[in-house]
């Protein structure tokens, strides 16, 4: 579905990403992690054109990515992204927030869209905030909000990047959970998260980056009890 092959990027002399080969399968869910300042982020960021390449090439379900307009606005559609500041329309209602780039981009009508907004929120445990207004709610809340939204538009893929660091602890679990059941729901995710519970239990697969490369890439239970580089093996050592 998501295929990245032979990806460099540079911010000015800084290589961020070197030759990285990455394929994600329809309905896999694959956690990324790896030492601040890997790349992590920026990988995210290529995937829905946040960020430009230097060379290489992604293409999703085939097709390259575009590089402006509508076909870039239907893109930022197929691939749903959760950062770790909600990112929410501040000035937007909830249900505003979640119904809008329905309306907007996949041109739905404004009663189906809310309709599928109001399902979404209740999905995700937030239907009774429909009314209000962003800075109303909690950082778990507003997070599940985030993910609503970005389910509204019918993705192809959800990107998430570190999406509980921001996170009071109480609040980690209740946006984790509705990660969990959007795996086990057949979604195709790209996760970046320190929470190694979660990887253990939702990963297909955990793709290990430092210094701009994919060192590493294994089942979580590969990775975790037996990982290969030394790399990945001091890493372990300071987070587990
Ligand atoms: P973290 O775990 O801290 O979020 P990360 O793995 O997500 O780290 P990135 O945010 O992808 O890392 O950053 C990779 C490198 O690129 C870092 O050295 C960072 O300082 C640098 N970088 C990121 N964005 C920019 C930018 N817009 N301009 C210049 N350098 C940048
Ligand atoms: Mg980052």
């Amino acid at each position: 579905l998501v295929v990245l092959k032979n990806v460099n990027k540079h911010f000015g002399a800084l290589h961020v990403l070197q030759d990285i080969d990455l394929t994600i399968t329809r309905g896999e869910v694959v956690v990324v992690i790896g030492p601040s300042g890997s790349g992590k982020s920026t990988l995210c960021r290529t995937i829905n054109r946040l960020e430009t390449i230097d060379s290489g090439s992604i293409t999703i379900d085939g097709n390259p990515l575009p590089a402006e307009g509508r076909q870039l606005a239907k893109l930022r559609a197929d691939v749903g992204m959760v950062f770790q500041s909600f990112n929410l329309f501040a000035h937007k209602t909830v249900l505003e927030n979640v119904t809008l780039g329905q309306v907007k981009v996949r041109k739905v009508d404004a009663r189906q869209a809310e309709e599928k907004a109001r399902a979404l929120l209740d999905r995700v445990g937030v239907g009774a905030q429909a009314d209000k207004y962003p800075a109303q709610l909690s950082g778990g809340q507003q997070q599940r909000v985030a993910i609503a939204r970005a389910l509204a538009m019918g993705p192809k893929v959800m990107l998430f990047d570190e999406p509980t660091s921001a996170l009071d602890p109480e609040m980690i679990n209740e946006v984790l959970e509705v990660m969990q059941q959007l795996a086990r729901d057949g979604m195709t995710m790209i996760v970046v998260t320190h929470e190694m519970g979660f990887a253990r239990s939702a990963a297909n697969r955990v793709v290990f980056m430092a210094d701009g490369r994919i060192v590493e890439e294994a089942a979580p239970e590969q990775f975790f009890s037996n990982p290969r580089s030394d790399r990945a093996k001091d890493f372990l050592s300071k987070i587990l």
